[in-house]
């Protein structure tokens, strides 16, 4: 077992202090340091981190061209608010921002200290670009914990139980998922054409589309279990939204930049939204989110309506601008595809073997592996990916899991070849004593996940 001293000391301090609303239970590590795709804890125990803090680390921890530009630009100005005066690391970011967006129109950008708020922000562009109130977002997304983005959100009853009233207007559809009910065993075309079909059936029965503002799209839909939707269905969307005037925010904060290959999941799709979200991995792990958008949707946006004191402070800007640099100059994107798809593969070959592995998906390092009691009725194993987790842990890994059954394979995209045959062994070797009923159910008791 591991030898967690002080880790177990901290996490009794932290236990009576915190508050338990900010907290998914996993396991009592207390994470000191951080390098490239590992992590060492306060006792000294050294982890390949599948996690990457969420999917926020692309360039893995510490990069020392990010960690550079911070120290740099700390040394320089901490912060001026750009809601007053103008500052360079935003303006130079904004210029790679816009560029390396897919789009050819005229953008501009506007900067948040979050994914959360990013969506809120997204949620006014909208609104007062169409005149329209209504917003159309997904079954099982997460979009993050404002009230905005929570009433954007229908993926776990905590997050909204007693919390209301939230944002009134928003209606939820369901994301076309091609694995679970009641799209199992439909082709991509049907599962495309049904779920076209329920936003029209909203649009003839209860929103009219003339009042509907933007649609909010997770290309791979993240905390739902990471859900990959057929091609021909973003197309499909991009097609109804340009039907009824409603804008296409692609909402890229937990896939964007290089994660799954390309700058933002989206791409994959050959498919040009008129919006994206972003935050988490922009800035390697500093605090910011943003949206670049079609210029004339925030052209028509009253000033002052969206503003935070640090929102766009130099040093997250500066971090910002170093972490695309980065992503350009080591390839990243490449080495998430090819990473990737070798990961991908190394678990459909796991899943040749062990029954409880009931779907294994994803797109570059965005990869999601569903634990099912049973193949057929695709029952959510939670135990199995709880107890994985746990022994993953023990073994030097850091993974995590969402959805009650999906483990989430997200590490930071510097991971090498090496690292990630060493991560998958002990994957096996963990699915193994899972099924030798050989982790205890006392595990249950400290991984509760979500
Ligand atoms: N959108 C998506 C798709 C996310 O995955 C998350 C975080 N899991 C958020 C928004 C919220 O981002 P943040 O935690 O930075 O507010």
């Amino acid at each position: 077992a591991l030898h967690i001293p002080k880790c177990l000391e901290l996490v009794d301090l932290d236990q009576q202090m915190t508050s338990p609303a900010a907290k998914v239970p996993y396991y009592p590590l207390v994470v000191d340091k951080g390098k490239g795709a590992t992590v060492t804890d306060v006792d000294g125990n050294q982890y390949i981190d599948l996690l990457a803090s969420a999917g926020a680390i692309n360039t893995g921890h510490c990069h020392p061209k990010v960690v550079e530009a911070i120290k740099k630009q700390t040394e320089q100005l901490i912060l001026y608010t750009p809601v007053y005066m103008y500052h360079r690391p935003l303006i130079d970011l904004s210029q790679k921002l816009i560029e390396i967006t897919p789009g050819n129109y005229r953008k501009r950008v506007f900067y948040g200290l979050c994914g959360s708020d990013a969506n809120d922000g997204a949620i006014k562009m909208a609104r007062t670009a169409t005149k329209r109130k209504k917003i159309l977002s997904f079954l099982r997304a997460y979009h993050g914990s404002t009230y905005g983005a929570i009433s954007l959100s229908a993926v776990s009853l905590p997050m909204r139980r007693g919390l209301g009233p939230l944002l009134p207007e928003i209606h939820h559809i369901p994301y076309p998922d091609t694995y679970r009910t009641p799209f199992a065993g439909m082709s991509e075309e049907d599962v495309t054409a049904y779920s076209i079909e329920r936003i029209k059936e909203l649009f003839t029965t209860c929103v009219p589309a003339e009042e509907v503002a933007a649609i909010f799209f997770e290309p791979i839909q993240g905390d739902a279990g990471l859900i990959v939707p057929p091609t021909g269905y973003v197309k499909a969307l991009r097609e109804l939204c340009d039907t009824y005037g409603i804008l296409l925010i692609s909402e890229e904060v937990q896939q964007g930049f290089g994660r799954t290959g390309k700058w933002f999941g989206i791409e994959n799709f050959d498919v040009i939204p008129d919006a994206i979200v972003m935050g988490k991995a922009i800035a390697s792990g500093m605090p910011l989110g943003g949206v670049v958008a079609k210029a004339e949707l925030m052209e028509q946006w009253e000033a002052p309506a969206h503003l935070f004191t640090a929102a766009g402070n130099p040093v997250c800007c500066a971090a910002a601008s170093a972490t695309i640099d980065v992503i350009k100059e080591e390839n990243l994107r490449e080495n998430a595809t090819e990473i990737g798809a070798y990961t991908l593969s190394r678990f459909k070959e796991m899943q040749k073997r062990f029954e409880f592995i009931g779907d294994v998906r994803g797109i570059g390092l965005s990869i999601g592996v569903d634990l099912v009691k049973d193949r057929t009725t695709k029952e959510r194993n939670t135990e199995a990916a709880a107890k994985v987790c746990y022994q993953a842990w023990q073994k030097g890994l850091l993974l995590s899991f969402f959805s009650g059954s999906v483990l989430r394979i997200q590490p930071p995209l510097v991971i090498s070849k090496q690292q990630i045959d060493t991560a998958l062994a002990k994957i096996e070797e963990a699915f193994e004593e899972y099924e030798a009923g050989a982790i205890p159910d006392s595990v249950l008791e400290t991984v509760k996940g979500w």
